[in-house]
């Protein structure tokens, strides 16, 4: 089985565009050199030397799909301590149980389907298609997939590519669905994996791909979503793009909220299926928006610097005044947007995250920011607390607001905004 060369993205410097080959690739933003963002440290790493990276956000005019100019390995990024845990968090288990709800309704699926999920993390959603008797499986190549088979989700701990979908087959047969999470836009290689998905799906089976979604990125002024396990932002355009060179056809398309704004896209198997009016008026929208057009990009890049600066003046004023400001979370985007302004422990003395956070008593990379237990903000009661996590701000105010915090939030973007604690 062959695919397109390019669709192996190499580590290293990318001069062409991931998707669809093309040289014309414009800087967006120059976000610095920067560290893995997910690679939080040790106290001990503390005193060793520690890698950056280019991290460029790049647009392609061809195929309007954004990514970045540098790869770092894979196996480097997704080592086997890669801490995201998709259970952890109540907002995006109940989420992951809603794909699978309205999957099995859309596709009919019963107890005679396979469902895989491709980088299925510690198995929510795979948990949800068990409960409902759909057979599954989970792929997922880092220590999390220990949890998950623990919990009774059959998982099997390895990358996916063609090789493994062959041994998949043999031994589970083929699936009907195939699903994968914020992981499509993180693979190097995108080839190696559509093509192991074709292998492995019924003749008409469907690939269900959910990641952040461009328009929702630009909209929404959310540079800090750019980070080096993120190679690709899809606009829907770019993903037609994409199938286009396979077998496959972009069948149906969703927006959601999660991520600050995603895509959910179905890809069925084979050529000339029929296509839901979604996919057109959503390419529509694209086009009104300006997803094909560089001025469009460059205003997304000025917002994003007066945010920074607007932020800057805000923390060393409130620093100045002998206030207290701590930060609040400590997702993968907190270290784009701490790495880029230049904000360390002086200027943010910790990072809160919850009690059962597997980040705990680890240090933000670049920064060295502590992440601490959340327990400390309702003892100290700082001033002020930024929401590092602002795409999910207002589950999180009220929580902490009814847990007794007094504190006022800080809201760093799409445009720098102070929440009075009486106001939430
Ligand atoms: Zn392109």
């Amino acid at each position: 089985m062959k695919y397109p060369p390019h669709h192996f993205v190499k580590t290293g410097h990318i001069s062409r565009c991931q998707i669809c080959n093309s040289p014309k690739l414009h800087l967006i933003l120059d976000l610095g050199h920067q560290p893995l963002c997910d690679t939080l440290l040790t106290k001990d790493m503390l005193n060793e030397p520690e890698k950056t990276y280019p991290l460029r956000m790049m647009w392609c005019e061809e195929c309007t799909c954004v990514q970045i100019d540098y790869c770092v390995d894979g196996k480097e990024v997704y080592h086997l301590d890669y801490p995201y845990r998709s259970g952890i968090s109540k907002p995006l288990a109940d989420y992951q149980k809603d794909i699978c709800l309205s999957l099995i309704k859309k596709y009919n699926l019963n107890s005679e389907d396979l469902a895989i999920d491709i980088g299925s993390n510690d198995g929510t959603l795979l948990g949800g298609f068990k409960r409902e008797g759909i057979r599954i499986l989970g792929v997922e190549p880092t220590n999390i997939a220990k949890y998950a088979n623990a919990e009774g989700i059959e998982t099997v701990q390895s990358f996916f590519d063609i090789k493994l979908s062959d041994e998949i087959k043999a031994k589970y047969g083929k699936a009907t669905v195939i699903t994968t999470t914020n992981v499509f836009a993180h693979m190097q290689t995108i080839g190696e994996v559509i093509t192991g998905i074709y292998n492995l799906l019924k003749d008409d089976g469907v690939f269900i791909s959910e990641t952040h979604y461009l328009l929702d990125v630009i909209q929404g002024g959310q540079f800090d979503t750019i980070y080096h396990e993120h190679l690709r932002t899809y606009s829907l355009r770019s993903l037609i793009k994409l199938f286009d060179q396979y077998d496959f056809t972009v069948t149906d398309v969703e927006r959601g909220s999660r991520y600050g704004g995603n895509i959910r896209v179905h890809i069925t198997k084979g050529k000339g299926r029929p296509v839901s009016p979604n996919v057109l008026n959503l390419l529509k929208l694209e086009e009104e928006a300006g997803l094909d057009k560089l001025e469009t990009y460059m205003q997304f890049a000025q917002r994003v610097q007066k945010a920074r600066l607007e932020f800057m003046n805000f923390l060393i004023d409130t620093k100045e005044s002998g206030k207290s400001i701590v930060g609040k979370s400590c997702p993968g985007r907190a270290s784009t947007l701490l790495n880029y302004y230049g904000v360390d422990k002086e200027l943010i003395p910790y990072l809160a995250e919850l009690s059962t956070s597997l980040k705990l008593g680890m240090y933000l990379p670049g920064k060295h920011i502590p992440i601490v237990n959340e327990q400390i903000i309702f003892k100290e009661q700082p001033d002020f607390i930024v929401l590092m996590a602002w795409h999910y701000a207002e589950v999180i105010m009220e929580r902490l607001k009814a847990q007794g915090l007094k504190s006022d939030f800080v809201i760093p973007l799409p445009d720098l905004r102070v929440v009075k604690n009486s106001q939430v």
